[in-house]
């Protein structure tokens, strides 16, 4: 099967199934990191083999997974062995090389596609696909410019002082908060882009957010859709520190508008798996008020975790699904609850001494699910787990939620 090819009719792949050879019904995956791991754990729940391809002997999927190709992703020994071994391949991280999924595709169902994940991974190209389904999806992004030459950045501080204050990104490779710089003025764009080594970027208007929001969708071969109702999301400096799964997390009205939009810009994307847009919600009478779609991710999103503890399927239930065509039954959310992320400052004490987190206390509270994702090493700003909270009803999630970020001393608990 190559790029391009007819998948909607992909027959489906049978967990538990064995085929002519003998080799078991197996699922494969590109990267070693922690939605590695969580897919790994749901495909092998379901009854599947599962193979890991990823350079890192000790990572968070290859220590839980069947099989563990230890090469580098565009390996092309690697990437062989993976094919063999597979019957569907999916890809767990953004910057993975679009190469090597182009590659796996030539024999194997590949899910997300190279060449959507080639868009989400270049902001030019995202921005312009999110400007092209404009119309469909209801929502625009930031007001942008792109500055890849000297000559762009010249034209951009001549004609575009509208886009400032601002946000300089780097076009690729950006995650948490990385390879972005806050502007105020024409000549601080100048020195982040020479700080940021001159490489493609977008400029992006700083917008008075109210909060941000994010929607996972899972799209099928065949075009079916389901999605997960929005969840609302705190950043502190950059970084995913809390996930407000509820019902009246934000206004009904932007919820649903939000959900179409997802699930439009999928649609429109000829996606298949799992995919998460974020939003950002914009101060109401500013110029650019209501719903903005700000980048998206082909894959599951760690603001959709809670979806393994709150959900009847989680976000990695349906990326199995979607990539071995199954079924994608709409999930249903059976509890409210809220996720904190867990990143490496939790084993560090005030004084910067290694320190285990107060476990004891934590898993004590009702409604606790911990996820640690196996890393050996902690570090400051490195992700390392989250916990989900569950309960009966949102004020005893919140009330559960605040006392775990207290002993565990996590950001963003004055919005809980
Ligand atoms: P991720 O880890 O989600 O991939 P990222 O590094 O790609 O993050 P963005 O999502 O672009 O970064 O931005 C990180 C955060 O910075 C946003 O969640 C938001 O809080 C803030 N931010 C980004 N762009 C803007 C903007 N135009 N206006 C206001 N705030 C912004
Ligand atoms: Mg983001």
């Amino acid at each position: 099967m190559s790029e391009g090819t007819d998948m909607t009719t992909m027959p489906p792949v049978f967990p538990g199934s064995v085929d002519a050879a003998g080799q078991r019904a197996t699922l494969g995956v590109l990267g070693g990191g922690q939605l590695g791991r969580m897919f790994v754990h749901a495909a092998q729940r379901l009854g599947y083999f599962t193979a890991v391809l990823e350079p890192d002997a000790q990572s968070p999927a290859g220590l839980v997974s069947h099989h563990h190709i230890q090469t580098g992703y565009d390996d092309p020994t690697g990437l062989a062995q993976l094919a063999q071994l597979c019957q569907a391949i999916t890809t767990e991280f953004e910057n993975v090389p679009a190469q090597a999924l182009q590659t796996l595709a030539q024999t194997r169902p590949v899910a997300p596609s190279a060449a959507v994940v080639a868009i989400a991974q270049n902001r030019i190209e995202e921005k312009a696909h999110f400007a092209a389904c404009a119309d469909l999806s209801g929502v625009t992004c930031a007001p942008y410019a792109v500055i890849e030459t000297p000559a762009q950045l010249q034209a951009v501080q001549n004609d575009r002082a509208d886009l400032l204050p601002g946000i300089l990104k780097t076009a690729r490779m950006g995650y948490d908060g990385k390879g972005q710089v806050r502007v105020k003025t024409a000549a601080e764009l100048a020195a982040a882009w020479a700080e940021l080594g001159s490489v493609a970027c977008v400029l992006e208007k700083m917008l008075p957010l109210t909060a941000e929001c994010s929607v996972l969708v899972a799209r099928g071969w065949d075009g079916q859709v389901v999605s997960f109702a929005p969840q609302r999301n705190v950043h502190v400096d950059g970084i995913l520190a809390v996930t407000h799964a509820y019902e009246g997390n934000m206004p009904p009205a932007l919820a649903d508008k939000a959900c179409e939009a997802a699930v439009s810009i999928a649609h429109h994307l000829g996606y298949v798996g799992v995919l998460c847009v974020e939003f950002f919600v914009v101060e109401d009478g500013s110029a650019h008020g209501g719903l903005v779609v700000n980048e998206m991710a082909p894959r599951p999103h760690n603001s959709g975790h809670y979806t393994i503890d709150a959900c009847d399927a989680s976000q990695f239930d349906l990326q199995v699904h979607a990539m071995a065509s199954l079924p994608l039954p709409q999930p249903r959310q059976h509890s409210p609850a809220i996720m904190l992320n867990l990143l490496g400052d939790v084993w560090f004490d005030a004084s910067g001494q290694l320190r285990e987190p107060d476990w004891q206390s934590v898993l004590s509270l009702p409604g606790t699910h911990l996820h640690l994702y196996g890393k050996s090493e902690a570090r400051v700003g490195r992700k390392m787990g989250h916990l989900t909270i569950t309960g009966p009803d949102v004020a005893s999630v919140k009330t559960v939620a605040r006392r775990a970020a207290s002993l565990l001393s996590l950001p963003g608990l004055e919005d809980i």
